[in-house]
């Protein structure tokens, strides 16, 4: 039998990757629901090649010329995964791929129909892990955290217990500023922070490493998922980005895992279940003694990332995260559409923080969906008024 998928946020990077592997092996999977917001071309173009059943477009102008288009076609197209109705009853994999805090809803919501959710949103992870957990728990779904780091570190420590444990070390690439000059930082331009060495990404993380938010998200990602002690984790830098995460355990043993760059491999594993050759579906070329035997490590120069040092108990426990998250989405997007300069996304953090009402959202404890969305709304507010009085 089929496997029967569903990709959410399919014309993305992540999206994308996983398309190609199942392109690869028709036999295995039916791509039954695809979901994106606004690509066109990527859209009808999946359409043709993956035929999929559904296709959730959550641009109303771009929903409504595709739905014109296929009027004729069986395809349903919806837009929005509410006019669903679940009308998709049980699915083997869905692929959480959509960008920013809308992943957190259909992610939990496909938890209810699917077998397995492959995680890479990680704005579930930060603001819902909570409520996603549970609900996969009472619905018997597996989750597989899919990003590169957390694939990892879930390899690596899952037959293993706290107290095994001495270290947790996520590595981060250092972005495409890792050599460059702290007085040159007020200059950059957006084509430069979207450029990352070594991976192809969405705009949104890829600036996100650049500054190493990425790293600070996916920390407190990883304190949610495999809850160790806290200050076991800590952030290295590694410019090749092969080595994805490192365990020190009180053994004296040291284990990391070593994959290519790319995130098909982590995606491919947990489509699989360790029954196929991945690395001839994949063509990899992984010659690790050969080429790369000579592995770099450094610590982080906080001077030049100052946004590591918010790595707080204020921040990670409760609902700070959320504040972290939703407040640096809206400068990310403010840096994007050239509104802010670059070195105005860690100042305008830490005044949010400092706000008087910053207490009084971040120290909830496991929120529901309405009081996500409710402090996710008070830090957007925030940090624009700030961007606003600052102009
Ligand atoms: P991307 O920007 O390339 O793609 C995002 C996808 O989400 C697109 O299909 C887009 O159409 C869809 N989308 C955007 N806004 C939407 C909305 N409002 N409603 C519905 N759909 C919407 O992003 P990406 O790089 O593929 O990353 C996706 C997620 O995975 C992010 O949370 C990211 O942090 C995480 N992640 C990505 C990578 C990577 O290598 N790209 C690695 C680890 C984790
Ligand atoms: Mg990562």
């Amino acid at each position: 039998m089929k496997k029967k998928i569903a990709i959410l946020g399919s014309t993305g990077s992540i999206g994308r990757s996983t398309l190609s592997i199942v392109e690869k092996d028709r036999k295995k999977f039916q791509v039954v629901l695809l979901s994106a917001n606004s690509n066109y071309s990527k859209i009808i173009k999946q359409i043709k090649k993956f035929k999929p059943k559904f296709f959730v477009i959550n641009n109303q102008d771009v929903y409504k010329k595709i739905k014109k288009k296929h009027k004729k076609n069986k395809i349903k197209i919806y837009n929005n995964f509410e006019d669903l109705k679940f009308k998709i009853l049980k699915l083997d994999i869905t692929i959480s791929a959509i960008v920013g805090i809308a992943g957190l809803e259909p992610t939990i919501r496909f938890a209810k129909i699917s077998k397995k959710i492959l995680l890479a949103n990680k704005e579930t992870i930060i603001c819902g892990w909570h409520i996603l957990k549970r609900i996969c728990k009472n619905n018997k779904t597996s989750i597989v955290p899919i990003d590169s780091e957390h694939f990892s570190i879930n390899e690596l420590t899952r037959n293993y217990k706290n107290e095994d444990i001495d270290k947790i070390f996520i590595t981060g690439s250092g972005g495409p500023f890792l050599r460059k000059p702290l007085k040159k930082f007020k200059n950059i331009k957006v084509s430069e922070a979207v450029k990352h060495p070594n991976w192809q990404m969405g705009k949104k993380i890829s600036v996100d490493s650049s500054t190493m938010m990425n790293k600070v998200l996916e920390v407190i990602e990883a304190m949610k998922l495999f809850p160790f002690d806290e200050e076991k984790y800590e952030i290295i830098i590694h410019p090749q980005s092969l080595v994805h995460a490192i365990v020190f355990f009180k053994n004296g043993q040291t284990k990391l895992l070593y994959h290519e760059t790319d995130m098909k491999i982590p995606i491919a594993n947990a489509l699989y279940k360790n029954d196929i050759n991945i690395k001839k579906i994949l063509k990899i070329k992984s010659n690790f003694l050969m080429k790369n035997t000579d592995l770099k490590f450094e610590l982080v120069d906080k001077k030049k990332f100052p946004i590591v040092t918010f790595l707080t108990k204020k921040i990670y426990k409760h609902s700070g995260s959320i504040i972290l998250n939703a407040s640096n989405e809206v400068l990310v997007n403010e840096f994007l559409k050239r509104k802010i300069p670059f070195n105005f996304i860690y100042p305008s953090l830490k005044r949010v923080f400092k706000d008087q009402d910053f207490k009084k959202y971040a120290i909830r404890r496991s929120p529901n969906i309405k009081e996500i969305y409710s402090i996710d709304s008070w830090a957007r507010n925030k940090t624009l008024s700030i961007i606003k009085n600052n102009k």
